[in-house]
């Protein structure tokens, strides 16, 4: 301010005035202005003043100079630097911007036409001035009933009291108050709503209707995003990502006790089992009748010709059977390809029997409990009712999809009398609770999780529908938003938001009471083993058939060239080889009922020094020096 003004603001402070109105400052440079032109006219030419009747039609002859002159002088006044343009109208404006603190008000800023507001405080500085504004406001945050996010308390006898409020968001924004040190009174939102747009009356209600109506500067509770909601308020950073999904009850449609045994495994993996036991046991039995050193002498002193065989068709079945079911078999095979088959074998009933043990288990621990819906899908072509909350932002949701089976759904919901839609969400899962599977419900995810967290007949149905997130709102330009966004950054970092759904949902007001009662976690979730879980194993079994195929072939062949001495048994070797392998395949129906052999067993018993060595039994278990004496 310049000296030559000193004098009017001495006479403003003489009279009590704290600051000049604006008003006072223009009509004072009007006169000064006025006074400084004049004299320059003056100085210019002589002047007269000459007596005028103001409603006649003489004008003083000067007057259109002094006008000229009011607009050519510059002078600096106590509104800034005075200038006119032609027309008269002052230019280059500069404001300055002030801000009232504790000592007054204090220049921050300038203003002008041409560059805008610039301030000439720090970002830091400009923060502290909002950081100590807030030390001194008590703030009314507006917040609707909802748990876990909001409720009154219970009492030690059970009985709800109204005196304090508690819940996630209560915590929440204590731990906010503590970091940025401000004081608040949470005020339940009179008409116990979110926010939606009444087109009619051109108004918000709800806690936004209170946000906009300067009834509270904060809004908290389970308060949704919304593309619509953004246009008015101001959001902070969220504090919580869900989607909107399908509240449902578990319908208790039990498979039956009695057969309870076979819901571990699926009809298409016990019936590979089955085939499996066929094709290996008989794999196993022509293989051990194949590999020559699957033949061995009837007993150690026992000096006759006779070899045996103990995989007989009956004996391979038992053998596979034993091992099946993990009690082994009296036989045991000796030579390699008998060996993997086994091998393979055993490691594909370990692998089956663990994997069945370990479902059973679950089975038995688990009513198997199934639902009519398992999607959204589902839901929309099922007569099942369903309904969401009245005008929250998740019937906003489905009012406002582009998607066809959502628009289908809203119809439907719209069409409904009497209503689907609840007033509270309390509502609405009573209503899934009453309804035994009648009604759906839906909600966003959060809440089911805290439902069915409580009550154990109800689950989630399908996934997510959408994606959104809670925030808290301000109205629009608040100026604590960065503030309360770098301290709700800062409860996220420190895991704090973490512990505080940890408190809410699973231990406060009967949390985790589900998963203590078993009916709900790994257990109820038990799915029968499908053949994608458990293919991995009959694949190695084929593996293993194929490798003891080869082996036995292997093993054949290279008993032949041993047994083959002469340069005409030589010749004649893949001759015996081929009435050999022959007769192995035929010899079971060689033998008479009676224990005798037939003809062809005692033409192949004539047969001397083959690959199998001496004569042989035709059968498995009967030794040849009985059947042929
Ligand atoms: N949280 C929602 C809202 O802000 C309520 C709901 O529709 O589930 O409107």
């Amino acid at each position: 301010m310049e000296r030559a003004h000193l004098p009017a603001v001495r006479e403003a402070k003489r009279n009590n005035m704290t600051f000049l109105k604006t008003e006072m400052a223009l009509m004072y440079d009007a006169v000064h202005l006025f006074a400084k032109a004049l004299g320059d006219l003056d100085r210019s030419r002589p002047i007269e003043v000459a007596r005028l009747d103001c409603e006649g039609d003489e004008t003083w002859i000067y007057g259109n100079s002094l006008v000229n002159y009011m607009k050519w002088v510059q002078v600096r006044g106590l509104t800034g630097l005075i200038k006119f343009d032609a027309k008269g109208f002052r230019r280059d404006v500069t404001l300055d911007i002030v801000e009232l603190t504790k000592t007054g008000l204090v220049k921050v800023g300038r203003w002008s036409r041409t560059s805008g507001a610039n301030y000439t405080k720090s970002y830091r500085e400009v923060e502290q001035g909002i950081v100590e504004d807030l030390r001194r406001k008590n703030l009314v945050i507006s917040s609707v009933l909802e748990p876990p996010y909001v409720m009154l308390p219970e009492t030690p006898d059970g009985e709800k009291g109204s005196q304090r409020l508690e819940g996630f968001c209560i915590d929440l924004i204590r731990e906010i108050s503590q970091i940025l040190v401000f004081n608040y009174t949470v005020e339940l939102a009179d008409d116990g709503t979110y926010g939606r747009f009444d087109a009619d009356s051109g108004r918000w209600n709800g806690m936004i209707g209170e946000l906009l109506e300067q009834k509270a500067d904060l809004a908290i509770g389970d308060l949704t995003i919304t593309n619509e909601r953004k246009q008015v308020v101001d959001f902070t950073v969220p504090w919580m990502n869900l989607g909107v999904s399908i509240l449902y009850r578990k319908s208790s449609k039990k498979t039956s006790v009695f057969y309870r045994f076979l819901s571990p495994i699926s009809a298409d993996v016990w019936l590979s089992v089955a085939s499996a036991y066929l094709v290996v046991s008989v794999m196993l039995f022509t293989i051990a009748r194949f590999s020559p050193y699957e033949w061995t002498d009837t007993h150690q002193c026992d000096t006759s010709e006779g070899r045996i065989n103990e995989f007989s068709l009956l004996g391979s079945f038992w053998f596979c059977f034993g091992s099946l079911v993990q009690q082994g078999g009296n036989a045991l095979p000796r030579a390699i390809s008998t060996r993997i088959i086994a091998g393979v074998w055993w490691f594909f009933t370990l692998i089956m029997i663990s994997s069945y043990t370990a479902n059973l288990t679950a089975f038995l621990m688990a009513e198997r409990l199934e639902t009519l819906v398992e999607s959204v899908d589902d839901l929309a072509k099922s007569q099942i009712q369903y309904g969401t909350l009245n005008g929250g932002s998740t019937w906003n949701f489905f009012r406002t999809s582009k998607l066809a089976i959502y628009q289908k759904m809203f119809n439907f919901m719209e069409s409904q009398t009497p209503t689907v839609y609840s007033t509270s969400n309390e509502e609405g899962v009573s209503k899934v609770l009453k309804g035994d599977g009648k009604y759906a419900y839906i909600m966003e995810s959060p809440s089911i999780e805290y439902v069915t967290e409580r009550h154990c007949d109800l689950i989630q149905v399908g996934g997510l529908l959408n994606s959104r997130s809670y925030s808290i709102a301000l109205p629009p330009g608040s100026p604590y938003r960065t503030l309360i966004n770098s301290a709700l950054l800062k409860l996220q970092e420190t895991g704090k938001l973490r512990d505080l759904k940890h408190k809410w949902w699973k231990v406060e007001r009967g949390g985790g009471a589900c998963q203590s009662s078993g009916d709900s976690g790994a257990a109820s979730r038990a799915k029968e083993l499908g053949l994608n879980s458990v293919g991995g194993v009959f694949v190695v079994l084929l593996a293993g058939m194929g490798l003891a195929s080869i082996t036995a072939v292997c093993e054949f062949a290279w008993k032949a060239r041993r047994l083959s001495s002469s340069a005409k048994e030589r010749d004649s070797r893949w001759n015996d080889v081929s009435k050999d392998l022959g007769l192995t395949l035929s010899c079971t129906s060689s033998t008479t009922t009676d224990g005798k052999v037939s003809a062809e067993g005692r033409k192949v018993s004539a047969l001397t020094k083959t690959t199998y060595g001496s004569t042989y039994t035709t059968t498995c278990s009967f030794r040849q020096k009985e059947l042929l004496s």
